[in-house]
């Protein structure tokens, strides 16, 4: 704002006739109340000036206490803002300039002014001088504005170099003004984008090429060249000059690194829980629906796990929250161990999981992950000094059979989930209409397999094994048959694998092997002729801690010879862990215990392990011993096999004969022994004693040739 107003004057010349000539013209044509002071030397100016206000000085360069600049010099020092007109003769040309260089806004040559001329020079210096004040106060506050604020703010020229920049862009930049200004703006700030680390369209190009105004850039990387990336949003705006030509950009930037981690953890909170760290319902039913849309294009089944605690809020109760959160906390890390990593555990609240299985082939499946579960959840959980146990409900549902939509199928599970509470805890259930049937079969196995270990409804049946030349029993397999009150006897193929599944084995092989060798000793007492015991024994018992132990003290109760103690193990059973396998089978070996290799010719067992194990026998598996009857010219595997019991010097038997054509072939080829239905189906032991007793009808063993002529007869 220029003030117009020309009041007051003081008037320094020591030209009494000057000063008069002056004062004529201002008292004629100068402004009304303009009040005029007149000093004759800078002494007596600087003295007014110091105790009276001035709005402009006209000032002679002779004066005899200051001559020429240095008169500029003390005039400005004394009034530093008010404007000054400086009067100078006539050859003093130079002289006025320098004194406009000082900071004079004007000057006048003595006796060339008229009273129009000196009017206007001093109306424009005020007016000069004002405006100058103004711009100067305006920059001041831009200046304190753009340091003040947080934002970084870059200004560059009409040339995109850059001209300016406030402390926080230096600081974010690493770049002080000094070493920057001047330099291309593009060479100062390096600014990528964050979708796809590529360098953001230059900035500049984008102001200075438009007229528009500010536009905003979200996302964008700040790369400095010390290697710190910093994430920015920025804004960018053209600067105009009066015809509207691009004159500059300011740019103006700030660090979003803490806003977009505070959004991410926001994020995170929103769909984790906090106690465990784990999704929570909502993320969850968001993966749920996931899962039932993409399942039927990989012809795969979701499962949904209703997990709850059994007695949690007594344990919560007794025990103190703090130890409460941190057992949910040990089971919450637990479970997610056992799961594959395309699997969602999630925490629903209160001490409720929920596991979701998203690549289900089979029912079974899910039965396997259901019993992991309730087996790590019930192993104890240690914290602070305590020992901490619980068990869990497991309830589950199966998309599609349980239900279509996530909802249905939580809801599902979560009922199954209260009828396995009301089964006694400690268990799973699938939801009751789930039409796996095979889930709910093995589920019913289990169930009644448990109560028949309870009830003693196992039985052994015998099957002899006969010496292919001399056409003795050498031994017995005993061979489990599951005695059911209701549905009659079950063969062992449909609940071995399920006992072995839940562990049910364990108490059953365990029964076996002392009823086996309690019926060899029963049978030796009676007279019978001493012949060997087999028994089948699973990855799960060999492996057991106290399977060896176990033996021998059976042994030792029983008064059996080891050496009439074989058991039959299956090629995946021993080449499971081959390595404990061998120091297994040592042991049992020094023993005199017998092993078998059963259903030789299925597995992947090699030679060089089969040497290592140091087996006694080798059965060939019945499905090739089949093939010398059914596909007389496919004999070479059963062939092979006898070749490898050969080479690893060891007894060889096949298993499943049927027919006298094997019984021929397998003589020809010098196979050590047989067992199969052709000789005697497993019979029950009484039966199997009479066997013992009559032995084997030679006419069975009856060379080639004689069969032959039997067939005819
Ligand atoms: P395995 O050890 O290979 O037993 C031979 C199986 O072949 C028996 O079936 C037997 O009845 C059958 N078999 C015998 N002769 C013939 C024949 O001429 N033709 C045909 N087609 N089959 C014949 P089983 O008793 O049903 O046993 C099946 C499997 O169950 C056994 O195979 C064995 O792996 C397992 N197993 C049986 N008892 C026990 C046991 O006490 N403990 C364990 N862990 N597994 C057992
Ligand atoms: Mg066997
Ligand atoms: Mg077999």
């Amino acid at each position: 704002m220029i003030k117009n107003v020309l009041t007051k004057l003081l008037l320094v010349e020591d030209n009494p006739a000057d000063a008069d000539l002056i004062r004529i013209m201002l008292r004629k044509y100068g402004p009304q109340g303009l009040e005029l002071t007149h000093v004759e030397c800078m002494t007596d100016a600087e003295m007014h000036l110091a105790n009276h206000a001035v709005d402009i000085i006209l000032l002679d360069l002779g004066l005899p206490d200051a001559h020429g600049l240095q008169a500029v010099v003390r005039a400005h020092a004394a009034g530093p803002r008010v404007p000054l007109v400086v009067l100078t003769g006539l050859d003093d040309e130079s002289l006025a300039e320098r004194a406009i260089q000082e900071g004079a806004q004007d000057h006048l040559i003595k006796g060339q002014v008229d009273a129009r001329g000196l009017l206007r020079a001093l109306r424009y210096a005020v007016e000069r001088k004002t405006m100058e004040e103004a711009l100067y106060e305006e920059k001041e506050r831009a200046q304190v504005t753009l340091s003040c604020i947080g934002d970084a703010v870059v200004c560059t020229d009409r040339m995109g170099n850059v001209s300016f920049l406030n402390s926080p862009a230096e600081r974010m930049t690493g770049c002080s003004l000094s070493e920057v200004a001047g330099r291309s703006m593009t060479e100062v700030l390096c600014i990528l984008d964050a979708a796809n680390r590529e360098l953001a369209s230059d900035p500049l190009a984008l102001t200075l090429g438009r007229t528009s105004t500010a536009q905003l850039f979200t996302n964008r990387i700040l790369a400095r060249r010390d290697g710190v990336e910093i994430p920015i949003e920025y804004s960018v705006a053209p600067v105009h000059d009066r015809e509207g030509q691009a004159a500059g950009t300011v740019l103006v930037f700030r660090d979003v690194s803490a806003a977009r981690a505070k959004v991410l953890q926001l994020a995170h909170a929103a769909e984790h829980d906090f106690l465990t760290g784990l999704p929570n319902r909502m993320l969850l039913n968001d993966r749920l629906r996931q899962a039932i849309a993409v399942a039927p294009r990989q012809r795969k089944q979701v499962a949904v796990l209703f997990l709850d605690l059994d007695g949690f809020k007594r344990i919560n109760d007794s025990l103190g929250h703090s130890i409460g959160d941190k057992l949910l906390q040990s089971v919450a890390k637990r479970i997610v161990a056992c799961v594959r990593a395309a699997d969602t555990v999630s925490r629903q609240g209160g001490d409720e999981f929920v596991v979701l299985l998203t690549e289900v082939q089979r029912p079974e499946d899910v039965t396997v992950m259901a019993r992991r579960l309730l087996e790590v959840v019930a192993a104890p959980h240690s914290i602070d000094q305590h020992q901490v146990f619980v068990g869990t409900s497991i309830g589950a549902s199966i998309f599609p059979d349980d239900g279509l939509d996530a909802e249905t199928l939580l809801k599902n599970a979560d009922t199954a989930m209260y009828q396995a509470k009301g089964n006694g805890r400690q268990n799973y259930r699938f939801f009751k209409s789930s039409m796996n049937d095979r889930a709910v079969e093995r589920q019913h196995i289990e169930d009644s397999l448990r109560l028949a270990v309870e009830r003693h409804e196992f039985a052994l049946h015998y099957q002899p094994k006969v010496d292919l030349r001399t056409g003795e029993i050498t031994g017995a397999e005993a061979l489990i048959r599951w005695m059911h009150p209701v549905r009659g006897t079950i063969p062992p193929d449909e609940f071995v694998h399920v006992a072995e599944d839940c562990g049910l084995i364990l108490p059953i092989g365990h029964w076996v092997l002392r009823e086996a060798c309690g019926q060899a000793r029963a049978w030796r007492d009676a007279g019978l002729p001493q012949i060997s015991v087999a028994v089948n024994v699973t990855s799960r018992e060999l492996r057991s801690e106290s399977f060896l132990a176990d033996i021998f003290s059976i042994l030792e109760v029983t008064g059996i010879d080891p050496r009439l103690l074989e058991l039959e193990m299956t090629e995946s059973v021993l080449m499971k862990d081959a390595t404990s396998t061998v120091a297994i089978l040592g042991i049992l070996r020094e023993k005199g215990i017998q092993v078998a290799v059963d259903d030789f010719g299925t597995g992947y067992s090699s030679m060089r392990s089969l040497r290592d194990f140091k087996i006694n026998t080798l059965k060939i598996s019945e499905s090739f011993v089949r093939q010398i009857t059914t596909l007389p010219s496919e004999t070479s595997l059963v062939t092979a096999a006898i070749r490898v019991a050969q080479s690893l010097n060891v007894r060889v038997l096949a298993e499943g004969v049927e027919d006298h054509r094997a019984v021929a072939f397998l003589r020809s080829e010098q196979c050590d022994e047989a067992q199969g239905n052709y000789f005697s189906r497993p019979v029950p032991p009484e039966e199997f004693a009479k066997l013992l007793e009559t032995g084997i009808a030679s006419t069975l063993l009856l060379p080639l040739a004689e069969t032959i002529v039997q067939d005819r007869r």
